[in-house]
């Protein structure tokens, strides 16, 4: 019989679920006033759901003249929220709790005078509003390739929540050369984590991973790299409609996870579409000896 393993930890963390709440909560009191300046989530499909509830998604501040605005859950850089205070808009503040702790960490460490490292893509939003947090006087590194290029009396590092455990074991390991004094805040988010840990599990024991999620998440991104690294065939995919009969020839198990910003609607929709390519096949949850 086939099987197709769900993870336990596919879906929606507890940040997105905060941010979701809030801007439902804002709409609510406030339908047509409420902006977001970008995605307030990496999940299309759940953006394009809240506009059509009232929800002003803008590429510009400038857009933006009265109203409640919602802080994305990558947080945004201070200046924008000063600029958007100053002309009179109620800010909601919805950054996940673990973005802030990024933040925070990343302050201690300048306070302290340690040379900053942030360890994460620098053209995500969520590093963006790291560095305004320490007003730009920090280095942003991907790599361990980077990682050896850097050298210092004392350097303090701290992590995107979103990057995976073993890259950044291997960009400390990179660090130590260079450095006389390393400081290391781990500042990973343990809902990614988890989330890594089980995709790694099941890309060890299944034929084919399948990976759900929005393109420009990096989380979602992430979790397909690892299971692909991991040499499981794997295929990133936002909706059920682009899974491909041919990528099941000859398979008989079939894992699947989810980015933390996907909606179980969005995962129920693909395990419906996967048991219709696949035939008669089991549904579980990885780990769990129950059938769904
Ligand atoms: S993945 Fe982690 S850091 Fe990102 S929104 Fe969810 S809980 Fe917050």
């Amino acid at each position: 019989m086939k099987r197709i393993e769900i993870g336990r930890f596919a879906g929606f963390c507890s940040g997105v679920e905060r941010t979701i709440r809030m801007t439902m909560e804002a709409l609510n009191k406030d339908k047509n006033r409420v902006y977001s300046l970008g995605q307030i989530i990496h999940n299309p499909q759940m953006v394009r759901r809240l506009e059509e509830l009232g929800l002003n998604v803008v590429s510009d501040i400038n857009e933006i003249k009265e109203g409640i605005f919602i802080v994305r859950s990558h947080g945004l850089p201070d200046n924008y929220i000063r600029e958007l205070k100053k002309r009179g808009l109620k800010i909601i503040d919805a950054t996940c709790p673990f973005v802030k702790k990024v933040q925070e960490k990343a302050r201690v460490l300048k306070k302290q005078g340690y040379e900053l490292i942030i360890v994460g893509d620098s053209q995500h939003p969520e590093i963006k509003g790291v560095l305004s947090a320490v007003s730009e006087k920090a280095t942003v590194i991907s790599t361990k390739d980077e990682a050896e290029l850097v050298s210092g009396k004392r350097v303090g590092v701290v992590f995107q929540t979103t990057f995976p455990l073993s890259w950044s074991q291997d960009i400390e390991a990179g660090l130590l050369d260079g450095c006389q004094e390393l400081k290391v805040y781990n500042t990973l988010c343990f809902e990614t984590l988890n989330r890594q840990k089980e995709a790694i599990e099941m890309a060890r024991v299944v034929d084919v991973m399948i990976v759900v999620g929005g393109k420009n998440s990096a989380n979602t991104t992430n979790l397909a790299k690892i299971t692909a690294s991991c040499g499981c065939p794997t295929y990133h995919i936002e909706e059920a409609r682009e899974l491909q009969s041919e990528w099941f020839d000859g398979v008989c198990s079939v894992g699947l996870t989810a980015g933390a910003s996907t909606q179980s609607l969005l995962i129920d929709e693909v395990v419906s579409n996967l048991k219709q390519i696949l035939g008669d096949a089991e549904v579980h949850i990885f780990g769990v000896d129950l059938q769904k």
